[in-house]
């Protein structure tokens, strides 16, 4: 029995074969029925194993792309991914703090922890104004220290700011932004961290 599913490894959806399923299934006459399969699924391209928990019932139903009204289920996986995501700083030697806010960043987005994952995102940018030895009261102003002091262009600073307060709102006033905008928050991040550590001009020959 095969299912088609994202495999991290390859990057895209494939072919999975189901090695192993359990289905529990509930509802009835005056009950919603509903059914949470549990599988563990092997790419059938490299391989890779995964573990797969599938939730569906009769209310959740969605519009396709044509208007018509389809039954969907919610997946997880484990372990868990970002779909599409390609680790950036895996190569470089990044300062550990910062590496270590970085991951448990990413842990928090891969599990939709949105609100964590904004303030993480902003720990970020204060590690980093820690790393330059920049003492300032806010972290608004520490951020025009980093321009002042050449260490960032002004267009850097700029997202630094929309990333500062997207940390806030979600700390102060637990207010959750999107998956699209943090992804694009740490992409933005993961350049910096690049540029300021990652690379150097040392190995490289004119
Ligand atoms: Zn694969």
């Amino acid at each position: 029995m095969d299912s088609i599913d994202y495999c991290p490894k390859c990057g895209l959806k494939t072919n999975h074969e189901i090695l192993s399923e359990e289905i529990s299934k509930g509802g009835g006459d005056y009950e919603p029925s509903w059914s949470h399969k549990y599988s563990i699924i092997k790419c059938k391209g490299c391989n890779n194993i995964q573990f797969k928990s599938s939730y569906g019932d009769e209310f959740m139903e969605k519009l396709n792309q044509v208007g018509e009204l389809v039954y969907y289920r919610n997946d997880s996986y484990y372990p868990s991914f970002l779909e599409n995501y390609r680790e950036k700083l895996e190569n470089y030697s990044i300062p550990k703090n910062i590496e270590n806010i970085h991951l448990e960043t990413l842990e928090a987005i891969k599990s939709n922890s949105l609100l964590l994952a904004a303030a993480g995102l902003r720990m970020i940018v204060e590690a980093i104004s820690k790393e330059n030895n920049i003492k300032r009261e806010n972290l608004e102003k520490k951020i025009i220290t980093l321009l002042n002091e050449g260490k960032i262009t002004e267009k850097e600073a700029e997202r630094l700011q929309v990333i500062r307060l997207l940390g806030n709102e979600s700390v102060h006033k637990m207010t959750r932004s999107t998956k699209e905008n943090i992804l694009l928050a740490l992409d933005i991040v993961e350049h910096l961290i690049i540029n300021l550590y990652g690379l150097s001009s040392e190995n490289l020959k004119p």
